[in-house]
């Protein structure tokens, strides 16, 4: 197809074009193929009625008057109109199932079979005109004919004008040699019919040309908008909607034929490292490679890209575990430097042909993420374990507004103390989620689902205020306040304007800031490091004091020490863990509390869970200690008890 611009075209390439000598892709030519059907079913149509009017005509002035003496003699001089009748009926009927979709093997032939119309139509247009020209009459016959056909056959300019030179030539030549008058003188044509019969021709030409681009441009027309809706344009490969379409009928056939077929969905491991690395253009490059790379793999079968580095695909290849790992080896070796990129793959297999795509491939994408445990294979696969945990995250998503307006949502607080004499320093506000349905959630189950589904905002901010009240209601009544702690989500700061929520509230219940630390943990802060910086700088502006939560449980604490400007460093409750018989563990913690101190921040440790690990924690110099030796999180009526039976002192300072 012809993709080139047109203002820089040459003359040659505008002849050439206009010529029609270029390959057309199959659903143009299917397009114009079409077109000519369609002119051929009207066309028939009035050639038919045109041969039964020639027929009534011929029975009212030669056989009603009696001029035809027997039925055989009446066949005999209407035999023309009868066949061209018989064909014109036979190309209405061929025509009309073609354009049904009725015809599977004939609908192949098109041209071919109009063609053979044509040929019989010159056939009839070249013998009556020669006969009418014998009798001196008008060579119309013939012109009508070759009108006729030429617009059902709207192929390429050039076959319009060599069948016009071939078919119009031939018949003048023809004319001029064989045609005689009564007494055998041969007959010519004169000079302005000669002129009038090529004026014809060329007007014909010229109108089956123009014909002919008019459809070509609305076939490409209608070929770009068609493939725009169905195809990514990134890397070529069909869309999401189009995937939807199309899976439809393919997992409809594939389970009528006892096939078991899968769905699968691709990720890009390191995908915005490589991005990092190699720019734009270059991941842009990558995920085409990628797409190419899957449908090789999968050749035949419905693959789409999702979105960013994801991919789809269903397939029936009962191989398909061996297939992504053909997959993951062609990707290494197209990009041998690149030994941090990976495809991470899952499988879904849809029960019946009410399983959306969609679905499939949320469920797919959902055991790939979530599933770590799979065996023998590393293509994890939704089953039944799976499905009860994605039915709790989908149960998460759609009623965290209802668990926040219903009170579902409380905060349980964990204390933290003062390492050096163990009296109440604060403690640390922790979301739970008592569920009428569902019970008691904890954390560990809502919070990673409600980040993925970028609503942990509204939880976020449920605890906030419930925080900020429970600390007015402490002022007001002449109960101990304690600081309190919360934690931050990474995406608070996206989802919502963090601070400006935060400093709503306080205001709203008249809360010392003093009495509220915001705790961002490390992992939050690789991504978006100016955006964090700002709203860092705007809380320490605002007067609160920002804790680093988990310290050294991902890659990158020491960059988050150069670039960030913490008050406090918690401690990943990680190193504690088997610190007894760990001489290293102990090193560490050390090293992490000297590092801390030198960079004049505070330190508190988490996951304090036995005396020994306090000894140690204090004589190292550890700020605070938080953990289950001196409590779990807890209602805070169940805190002020423990503080009221002597269980936990209450600190001087709370800062
Ligand atoms: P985190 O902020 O590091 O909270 C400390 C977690 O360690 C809490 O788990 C706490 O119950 C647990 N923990 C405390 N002391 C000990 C101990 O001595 N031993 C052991 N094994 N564990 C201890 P929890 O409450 O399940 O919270 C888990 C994580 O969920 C939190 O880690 C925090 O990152 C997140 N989270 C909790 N509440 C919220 C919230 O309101 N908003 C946001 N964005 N995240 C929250
Ligand atoms: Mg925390
Ligand atoms: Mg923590």
């Amino acid at each position: 197809m012809d993709t080139s611009n047109k203002k820089n075209r040459s003359l040659g390439d505008s002849i050439v074009r206009f010529l029609g000598f270029y390959r057309n892709p199959v659903y143009i030519e299917d397009q114009l193929k079409e077109a000519d059907v369609r002119s051929a079913v009207y066309l028939t149509a009035i050639v038919s009625m045109v041969e039964i009017y020639m027929l009534l005509r011929y029975v009212k002035n030669w056989v009603l008057p009696g001029k035809v003496a027997s039925v055989g003699e009446f066949f005999h001089y209407t035999s023309t109109y009868w066949w061209f009748l018989a064909a014109s009926l036979l190309l209405l009927v061929y025509c009309s199932l073609f354009l049904k979709k009725k015809l599977r093997y004939l609908g192949k032939y098109s041209r071919e079979i109009i063609f053979a119309y044509f040929l019989l139509a010159m056939y009839f247009g070249v013998t009556l005109s020669m006969h009418d020209f014998s009798r001196g009459r008008m060579i119309l016959c013939f012109l009508t004919m070759l009108m006729y056909v030429t617009i059902i056959c709207v192929w390429r300019p050039y076959t319009s004008i060599l069948l016009i030179v071939v078919f119009g030539g031939g018949f003048i030549w023809l004319l001029n040699h064989f045609s005689f008058d009564k007494a055998g003188n041969p007959l010519k044509l004169s000079e302005g019919d000669y002129i009038n019969f090529v004026t014809t021709l060329v007007t014909m030409f010229i109108l089956v040309v123009a014909v002919y681009h008019q459809r070509y441009r609305d076939a490409t027309k209608s070929w770009e908008l068609g493939r725009i809706t169905v195809t990514d344009d990134l890397t070529g490969i069909s869309n999401m909607h189009n995937f939807e379409e199309v899976t439809k009928a393919y997992l409809a056939e594939s389970l009528a034929q006892g096939k078991k077929p899968v769905y699968l969905t691709f990720n890009l491991e390191n995908f915005q490292t490589f991005n990092d690395r190699c720019g734009y253009a270059g991941g842009d490059e990558l995920l085409t490679r990628t797409a190419q790379i899957i449908s090789n793999t999968f050749p035949g079968e419905p693959v789409a890209r999702e979105s960013g580095d994801n991919f789809a695909v269903l397939t029936t290849a009962e191989d398909y575990l061996k297939r992504v790992a053909e997959i993951r080896v062609r990707l290494r070796a197209a990009y041998p430097n690149e030994t941090y990129l990976d495809v991470r793959a899952g499988a879904y297999r849809p029960r019946d042909t009410e399983d959306t795509a969609r679905h499939a491939i949320d469920r797919a994408r959902y055991a790939m993420r979530h599933v770590t445990n799979w065996q023998n294979s590393f293509v994890p696969e939704y089953d039944e374990r799976v499905s009860k945990e994605y039915r709790l995250r989908q149960y998460i998503l759609n009623n965290v507004e209802k668990a926040v307006r219903e009170g579902y949502i409380q905060v349980f607080y964990q204390p933290v103390v003062w390492a050096e004499d163990g009296t109440i320093a604060g403690c640390e506000a922790l979301a739970r989620w008592i569920d009428p349905e569902m019970g008691f959630l904890s954390p560990g189950a809502f919070i990673p689902a409600l980040e993925e589904g970028r609503q942990i905002h509204k939880l976020d901010l449920c605890i906030y205020e419930q925080v900020c009240k429970r600390i007015r209601d402490s002022i007001d009544n002449g109960l101990p306040v304690l600081a309190t702690s919360l934690n931050f989500s990474r995406l608070d700061f996206e989802l919502m304007d963090a601070v400006g929520e935060l400093e709503a509230l306080v205001e709203k219940y008249r809360v010392p800031k003093e009495y509220l630390h915001v705790e961002i943990t490390e992992s939050a802060v690789t991504e978006d490091v100016e955006g964090l910086k700002r709203a860092m700088k705007r809380l320490h502006d605002g007067g609160f004091a920002i804790w680093l939560d988990d310290f050294g449980s991902g890659y990158s604490s020491m960059n988050v020490l150069k670039d960030f400007d913490f008050d406090l460093l918690k401690i990943d409750m990680e190193f504690l863990k088997n610190f007894h018989n760990n001489q290293n563990s102990r090193k560490i913690i050390s090293s992490i509390i000297n590092l801390a101190n030198s960079l004049n921040m505070m330190t508190l440790s988490e996951g304090v869970e036995t005396e020994e690990a306090v000894d140690f924690l204090r004589e190292a110099g550890c700020g605070r200690l938080q953990g289950y030796f001196y409590g779990k999180p807890m209602r805070y009526e169940e805190l002020l008890e423990k503080i009221n039976d002597g269980s936990l002192k209450l600190g001087e300072k709370h800062i």
